[in-house]
């Protein structure tokens, strides 16, 4: 895994801008995120090259800057979520600005616009300017609005502003060319009146500058040199330098590269609050969610998430990265962090009749064996343990390695035991299990040579914590969740077994004060970490992911 830095076409951009001495030298970056919903992984690939690049280039900034220029949606919990992941992510949330800020600015451009004829305030309704501007194929017709004096222009802007009209009464609009190949450029409105409170400005305004207008001015008043965005904005691109050149303001560099997206669940925050609107998750923070608070709260580490962004690279081509590349990139980061500690799923009674009544013993073991800076711990051994169920069968074939009457295995830092008797109930099923342990073991080896092949986990029964265990697939039955058959919602194509809750898992006694936040390996089960609504009296884990890519196998 190399931390060190790989180029891209944008760094090479950069490189060159430098090079040559371009905006005196400087390099200053944003990310610009709309307070409408909480950030998603999709959102983690552009701030790790938005702040990558400040990171990495002497000098360098990058602004968190919130585009919240429309009250309709956007809220303060957003806001407040979105500096959380951006520095649990780990980047500095220092440079925090907000596009409402710049509402007075903005509107001075506006004013200026008018002034020199190229802005003009028109009376036709939201579905006729839609109407008549055109399709691909054809050109869009002029509003009869279009040729106002500009002294009426400004005075209908400003009345506009003073609230004298209804909403959709009358917009700004750009007067460009209603014939242009490119639809934006068909005098794209700049201003909507909007009564509705916004959550910094409050009742201040009542117009609302649209994301074209508004987006390149912010990068402007900023200083931005390199304006990073997503495929879907090339096509506005041409826009974005009309304006600012006809403003004659600084002028940044609108670049474009391809969004993240993967399979098995969907980027669209519009999507995303639908499935909280509707239940279909928890909240924004499910663990199904692929937004960063899910992701985190699954016990993903900031550094797996990083590490994805870094292998994905920085393209210009659009396209479905694997899930199972960001999982590989979880386990890879939690097996050498994640401490090793033992709990039974599902668990089965085994009795050792050879053990000392009531002899307890305290057995050592490794936290973690890729650091031994994590240290050890005791785990607490008693003649009476929980296995798993999975652990035990009768007339087993030759190659399972695990319990059955008349082998031995090897239990985790205990003691190799052999299974004698097979206790039933009057339905048939095993219920216990009656084994002897060699004393001369202990730890988990015998000096004789014999081979023992299996390692069973286990837990003391009479030391054990119990837990809700929650285990998580895919939120997606299918691999493009976008792409639902015709009269399909994507919501049809919900996986109902996403969410499995085990109940009355038996956990090593060191677990019960499990900290929110650590990252844990259940042996031979896969990473698991507490889950935020967990107590002490009611603990519950859920699964980060499995040791192995055992979904890709089945499938195959
Ligand atoms: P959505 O379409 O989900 O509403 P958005 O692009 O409207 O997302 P913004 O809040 O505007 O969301 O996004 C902030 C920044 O994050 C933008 O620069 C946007 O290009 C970038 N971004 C959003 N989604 C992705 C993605 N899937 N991959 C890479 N960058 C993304
Ligand atoms: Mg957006």
């Amino acid at each position: 895994m190399a931390e060190e830095i790989q180029s891209n076409f944008i760094r090479e951009i950069i490189d060159l801008d430098l090079e040559q001495g371009k905006n005196d030298g400087r390099l200053h970056t944003r990310f610009p995120p709309e307070p409408n919903g909480y950030l998603h992984i999709g959102h983690a690939k552009s701030i790790c090259l938005n702040f990558g690049l400040a990171n990495d280039y002497d000098d360098a900034k990058c602004n968190l800057r919130f585009d919240d220029t429309n009250p309709v949606k956007e809220d303060e919990e957003y806001v407040n979520s979105i500096i959380e992941d951006l520095k649990w992510l780990g980047f500095n949330a220092d440079r925090i600005l907000y596009a409402s800020d710049y509402f007075e600015k903005m509107y001075a451009f506006a004013v200026q616009l008018i002034r020199q004829g190229n802005a003009y305030v028109d009376d036709q309704t939201p579905n006729e300017i839609r109407e008549s501007r055109g399709s691909l194929k054809s050109p869009g017709t002029e509003s009869p609005f279009r040729n106002r004096t500009i002294e009426e222009n400004l005075q209908l802007f400003e009345d506009m502003r003073s609230d004298k009209f209804q909403n959709g009464e009358k917009v700004l609009r750009a007067k460009i060319d209603m014939a242009s190949p490119n639809l934006n450029f068909r005098d794209p409105i700049m201003y909507r009146i909007l009564h509705t409170t916004h959550h910094r400005t409050g009742d201040a305004w009542c117009i609302y500058p649209m994301y074209d207008w508004a987006h390149g001015l912010e990068d402007s008043i900023e200083g931005i040199t390199h304006s990073i965005c997503t495929l879907e904005f090339q096509d506005h691109r041409p826009l974005y330098n009309w304006f600012l050149e006809k403003l004659e303001v600084h002028h940044p560099q609108q670049i474009e590269f391809a969004r993240l997206n993967l399979s098995y669940t969907i980027m669209s925050k519009r999507k995303l609050k639908q499935l909280v609107d509707e239940d279909h998750v928890s909240g924004w923070d499910d663990p199904r969610m692929p937004t960063l608070s899910g992701l985190r709260r699954k016990g993903y580490s900031p550094k797996s998430i990083r590490e994805l962004c870094d292998r994905v690279g920085v393209v210009r081509r659009d396209g479905i990265i694997d899930i199972a590349l960001l999982e590989n990139c979880v386990r890879e980061d939690l097996n050498k962090r994640s401490q090793r500690v033992m709990a039974v799923l599902n668990p089965l009674k085994v009795v050792i009749t050879n053990y000392p009544e009531n002899q307890i013993e305290d057995l050592e073991a490794n936290n973690n064996p890729e650091n031994e800076e994590d240290g050890k711990r005791t785990i607490p051994f008693s003649g009476e343990l929980w296995i798993e169920k999975s652990d035990f069968m009768e007339d087993a074939p030759k190659k399972f390695f695990r319990l059955s009457e008349g082998r031995e295995v090897r239990l985790k830092h205990a003691y190799y035991i052999t299974c004698n008797d097979v206790i039933k109930n009057d339905d048939g099923e095993v219920v216990e299990l009656h084994c002897t342990y060699d004393p001369k073991t202990k730890g988990g080896w015998s000096d004789d040579g014999r081979r023992v092949k299996g390692t069973l986990h286990w837990v003391s029964i009479p030391h054990a914590v119990d837990a809700e265990i929650r285990q998580y697939e895919h939120l997606f039955n299918i691999e493009n969740p976008n792409k639902s058959k015709d009269g399909e919602s994507f919501t049809d194509n919900i996986n109902p077994d996403s969410l499995l809750t085990i109940h009355g898992c038996k956990l090593e006694p060191s677990l019960k004060n499990a900290a929110l936040g650590t990252y844990y390996q259940f042996l031979r089960n896969g990473y698991y970490c507490v889950d935020a609504d967990s107590t002490t009296d009611a603990l519950i884990f859920n699964r980060t992911a499995t040791l192995r890519d055992t979904w890709g196998k089945k499938n195959k």
